[in-house]
């Protein structure tokens, strides 16, 4: 069984500086009021237009993301590239949604893929489809609801690019994630997908959907979406989170009066969350699996699965991966290991990146255990090398 215990593969790439920076950082995220103030402090300063650079960026920002642009990830790839970590760049400019902020990510993501295949560190390209289109039409699309003219028009560009994104994807021969986010924009970006892969996936999975395993209705389409695969011949590209947006969905389910999408408990989730990869090594000659968690246990289990199966640990069907700046001891002893590991390598302009930091922020006070953990692996790694001096 793969051990996640040894600090001194895990934070190889760190300097002591870095550890110690990284250290002071989490135990700051480990004060919920000091984040809920910070975060409302930057958020407001933005909005003044008083410059939050000078202390965004050598801090927070410096954890988690890569850089303003692509080629300021430059050095970061390589260095997570000499431990055999690859990088996915995921430009993370959120909530925007005037025709010109549309377009401008419509460019900077083709960029971004095409930049994927001209490096071999960067083995998928990824983003997000709300970043495509505005909220009131994938609701609508997603609802059934009966849309206007002007709805029809918008909802058919909203198709056109994805497919613009997904045929220069298949073109540059880079595997594309298509993230998840709220459960009432899924419905459409389901069926877009799923349109997606039945077009590009023919030869291998290019085209990634994204299963958010607290839903519990996601392992059962799982099963429709392998089974859609079979009957159009195609391979399916499936991506397993657990899901980032628990507190929004059940907030909005109880105000609008309809039954939680979400599981009732965390185990519920974490059951489904394995389940789902045993189903997708169970059908491997099908399915490439890209297992997007923090969570130890499903690490572990997946190669644990690999290893009954008869796989090579570095089967180009299977892939883990967590986000830049958490869970290094994952991702770098998996790499060690032998095993396919990208991180989550966010870029974009300090202001910009603000609600995905926020969101970090608030996950590492709320997660459960997860700053403890980093904080215990960081303070062990410290002492181990002070030891050795
Ligand atoms: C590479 C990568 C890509 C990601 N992409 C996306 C994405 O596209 N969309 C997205 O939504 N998220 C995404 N996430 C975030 C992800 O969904 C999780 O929020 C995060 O990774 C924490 O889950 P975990 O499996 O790492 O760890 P764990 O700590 O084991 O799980 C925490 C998660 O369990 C679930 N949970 C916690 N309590 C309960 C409860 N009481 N009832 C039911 N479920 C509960 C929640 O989903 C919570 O986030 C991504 C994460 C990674 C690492």
């Amino acid at each position: 069984m793969i051990s996640f215990e040894n600090t001194e593969i895990a934070f190889r790439s760190k300097s002591d500086n870095d550890l110690k920076r990284s250290y002071l950082l989490f135990k700051t995220l480990s004060h919920n009021s000091l984040v809920k103030l910070g975060g409302s402090l930057t958020q407001s300063a933005i909005k003044m237009h008083i410059p939050v650079n000078w202390v965004v960026k050598p801090t927070i920002y410096k954890q988690f993301v890569g850089g303003e642009s692509i080629e300021e990830c430059g050095p970061t790839v390589r260095n997570l590239q000499e431990y055999n970590v690859k990088a996915i760049l995921d430009y993370s400019v959120e909530g925007k949604e005037s025709d010109e902020d549309i377009e401008a990510a419509l460019i900077e993501t083709l960029r971004s893929i095409k930049n994927a295949g001209n490096n071999s560190n960067i083995p998928f390209a990824v983003f997000k489809p709300t970043a495509f289109t505005t909220p009131d039409i994938l609701e609508n699309v997603s609802a059934g609801k009966k849309l206007t003219e002007r709805e029809k028009q918008e909802a058919d560009r909203f198709r056109i690019r994805i497919e613009t994104l997904c045929k220069v994807a298949y073109e540059s021969n880079v595997p594309i994630l298509i993230d998840a986010e709220d459960s009432w924009f899924q419905n459409f970006i389901d069926d877009v997908v799923n349109e997606m892969m039945a077009k590009f996936n023919k030869e291998k999975a290019i085209i990634f959907n994204t299963f958010q395993m607290y839903r519990h209705d996601r392992l059962s389409f799982l099963e429709e979406s392998y089974q859609k695969a079979v009957d159009g011949n195609y391979y399916l590209g499936a991506k397993f989170v657990r899901g980032a947006y628990m507190e929004k969905e059940r907030e909005r389910s109880h105000e609008l009066g309809y039954p939680s999408p979400i599981q009732p408990d965390k185990d519920s989730t974490d059951r489904d969350f394995n389940a789902a990869l045993k189903f997708c090594i169970d059908h491997i000659d099908r399915i490439t699996i890209f297992n997007g968690t923090h969570n130890e246990y499903s690490a572990s289990y997946l190669a644990e699965l690999m290893e009954e199966k008869g796989l090579q640990k570095n089967d180009s069907r299977v892939w883990f991966s967590q986000l830049f700046g958490m869970s290094d001891h994952i991702s770098f002893n998996l790499a060690d290991a032998g095993y396919n590991v990208a991180k989550y390598l966010p870029y974009g302009p300090v202001k910009h990146v603000i609600p995905y930091l926020v969101r970090r922020a608030e996950e590492n006070t709320s997660v459960k255990g997860q700053t403890g953990r980093e904080l215990s692996l960081i303070s062990k790694e410290m002492s181990r090398r002070r030891s050795k001096n």
